[in-house]
C-alpha cells in the first residue's frame, strides 16, 4: 500500500528556456494516475514559482534544502515558512553533497527535517554510505546512524520518504544493483520497524538514488523494498518519463 514516488532532482541546473522545455516535455507525458504514483520535481529555489506556475497539477514540487530553523538574519539562506508560504509542499534535506561539500553534519540534517515537518511540509530525506564505507563493511551502521539522527527528532513520518543514495552510485553511472539496493531497503524498513515502530515501517517509501535511468529502472522497481526513485541526471531528459512509469 505503499505508493509509488518518483522525484526529480534538477540540483544546480538550468536555465528559464531550458526549464519552460522540460516542464513542456513532462506535460505532454502520458502517464499512470497520481493516484497510482507521486510525482515530485525539484527544480533550484529560484524556478520553483515557474514550474509550479506552469507545471501539470498532478505533479507536485520540491525545494532542494531549507534552513534548519525559523528565518531570520541568516543572509542566503532560504527559510522553511517562505516554502509553506509559497505552497512549496516537498523539500529535499541531507543530500549526500550537502553532507559532503557544505559539512551538513546528521545532527544538523536531523535538525532541519523536525523542523520542517513541524511546518506541514512534507520531507525527502536522504541518506547512503560512500564508497570506502561499503568496503569497509559498514554500510547499515552509516545508514542507521542517519536515520537514528532523523528519528530522533522527527515527528510525523507520514510526511516522509527515505532516500537511500549510496554516494558512490551518484553521478557515476555506476548504479547499485537491484540486490545490493534491495539488502540495504531491507534493513532500513527493519531498522524502522525495531526503532521507531511496526506502522512507519510497513508504510514509509524508501526509495533509491544514484544513477538511476531508463535501462536500469524496471529491474530496481521490481524489488519488494524499493518504493520509488530520487533521480538525479536522468530527471533533466525523456528518460524521466519512463522512470515515472518503471513500477511493478
Ligand atoms: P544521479 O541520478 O545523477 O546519479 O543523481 C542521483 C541523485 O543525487 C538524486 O538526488
Amino acid at each position: 500500500a505503499r505508493k509509488f514516488f518518483v522525484g526529480g532532482n534538477w540540483k544546480c541546473n538550468g536555465t528559464i528556456e531550458e526549464v519552460k522545455k522540460i516542464v513542456t516535455m513532462l506535460n505532454e507525458a502520458e502517464i499512470p494516475s497520481k493516484d497510482v504514483v507521486e510525482v515530485v520535481v525539484s527544480p533550484p529555489f529560484v524556478f520553483l514559482p515557474l514550474v509550479k506556475s506552469l507545471q501539470r497539477p498532478d505533479f507536485q514540487v520540491a525545494a532542494q534544502n531549507c534552513w534548519v530553523r525559523k528565518g531570520g538574519a541568516f543572509t542566503g539562506e532560504i527559510s522553511a515558512e517562505m516554502l509553506v508560504n509559497l505552497g512549496i509542499p516537498w523539500v529535499i534535506l541531507g543530500h549526500s553533497e550537502r553532507r559532503s561539500l557544505l559539512n551538513e553534519s546528521n545532527e544538523f540534517v536531523g535538525d532541519k527535517v523536525a523542523y520542517a515537518l513541524s511546518l506541514g511540509l512534507k520531507v525527502i530525506a536522504c541518506i547512503g554510505e560512500t564508497l570506502q564505507q561499503r568496503e569497509s563493511g559498514s554500510t547499515m551502521a552509516v545508514v542507521a546512524a542517519q536515520t537514528k539522527a532523523i528519528a530522533d527528532k522527527a515527528s510525523n513520518w507520514a510526511n516522509v520518504v527515505l532516500a537511500y543514495e549510496p554516494v558512490w552510485a551518484i553521478g557515476t553511472g555506476k548504479v547499485a544493483t537491484p540486490d545490493q539496493a534491495q539488502e540495504v531497503h531491507l534493513e532500513l524498513r527493519k531498522w524502522l520497524h525495531d526503532n521507531v515502530g511496526a506502522e512507519v515501517a510497513a508504510t514509509t517509501r524508501i526509495i533509491y538514488g544514484g544513477s538511476v535511468n531508463g535501462a536500469n529502472c524496471k529491474e530496481l522497481a521490481a524489488q519488494p523494498d524499493i518504493d520509488g526513485f530520487l533521480v538525479g541526471g536522468a530527471s533533466l531528459k525523456r528518460e524521466f518519463i519512463d522512470i515515472i512509469k518503471s513500477l511493478r
